[in-house]
């Protein structure tokens, strides 16, 4: 976040780029802090907030990620929301240009335009949530046919956010005992232990649900997709072959 002093001297012009889980907390933790003396302005491209740790429910047939429309909350919190991009700044003249050409001053901002997604590896499906009922449906289905009979789920060695592969995991293991097929499913992982960063309690609860429904976690494994189907894991140089 950069601040500048008001220049109006009037009420302080607050702008926040982003609409994501980030942006609204900021909003609201600015809202009860300083109240009536700022003003805010959200700056986000998507009509709406959607609940993105939901999205791996869709793949499976359950209901889809909660969305919330950005236009209320906004209302909720008093600020005006700017349905565009942020696209450059000019951070000495404390200005904001947007996508659709318009300048919004500021005498703080905050970015919380989220993370860049990119592939970790050149081989195998990189999941993206906001695609993930179109890149997953069809797996599922193959599992509930008895055409897939084994799968890798992957993480990649930079520091990334584990937990949804886990969920993934599970519930493509619990869809194919449903549906009384044999699927062996592998999580290979960087932590040293199931969801470590939660701690022992939870990384060992998790490590036996995992085991109770069959799903095989390597951990310390740093692995590469050297071609379709054939997962590298290192240390140790083993290959591990999927559908
Ligand atoms: C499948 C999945 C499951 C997850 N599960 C969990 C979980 O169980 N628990 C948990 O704590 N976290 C979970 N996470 C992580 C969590 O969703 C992210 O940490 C969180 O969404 C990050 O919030 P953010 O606001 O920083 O970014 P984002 O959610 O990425 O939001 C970025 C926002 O910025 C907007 N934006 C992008 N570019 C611009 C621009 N140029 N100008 C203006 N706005 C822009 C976007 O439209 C979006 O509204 C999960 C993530 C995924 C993908």
């Amino acid at each position: 976040m950069s601040a500048n002093p008001s220049p109006s001297g009037s009420s302080f012009n607050v702008v926040i780029a982003g609409g994501g889980v980030g942006a609204l907390e900021a909003a609201l933790a600015l809202r009860d802090l300083a109240g009536e003396r700022i003003r805010t302005t959200l700056l986000a491209p998507d009509p709406n907030f959607v609940v993105r740790p939901a999205r791996v429910k869709e793949p499976f047939g359950y209901t889809a990620a909660q969305t919330y429309p950005l236009a209320d909350i906004a209302r909720d919190l008093g600020a005006e929301l700017v349905p565009d991009s942020l696209k450059s700044l000019d951070a000495p003249g404390s200005r904001v240009h947007t996508e659709q050409g318009t300048e919004l001053p500021y005498d703080a901002l905050v970015l919380a335009t989220g993370a860049r997604l990119r592939p970790a590896f050149s081989h195998g499906l990189s999941i993206d949530d906001s695609q993930i009922d179109d890149q997953l449906h069809g797996l599922i289905q193959d599992v509930e046919g008895g055409y897939v009979r084994s799968i890798a789920f992957v993480a990649p060695s930079e520091a990334v956010w584990p937990l949804p592969i886990y969920e993934l995991a599970l519930m493509t293991a619990r869809r194919a005992y449903d549906m009384q097929t044999d699927v062996a499913i592998t999580i290979a992982t960087p932590e040293d232990a199931p969801l470590a960063v939660f701690g022992d309690t939870v990384s060992l609860a998790i490590g036996r649900l995992m085991e109770e429904n069959g799903v095989t976690v390597l951990t310390s494994a740093h692995s590469s997709v050297p071609e379709p189907g054939v997962v590298a894991i290192h240390p140790g140089e083993r290959m591990l072959k999927v559908d």
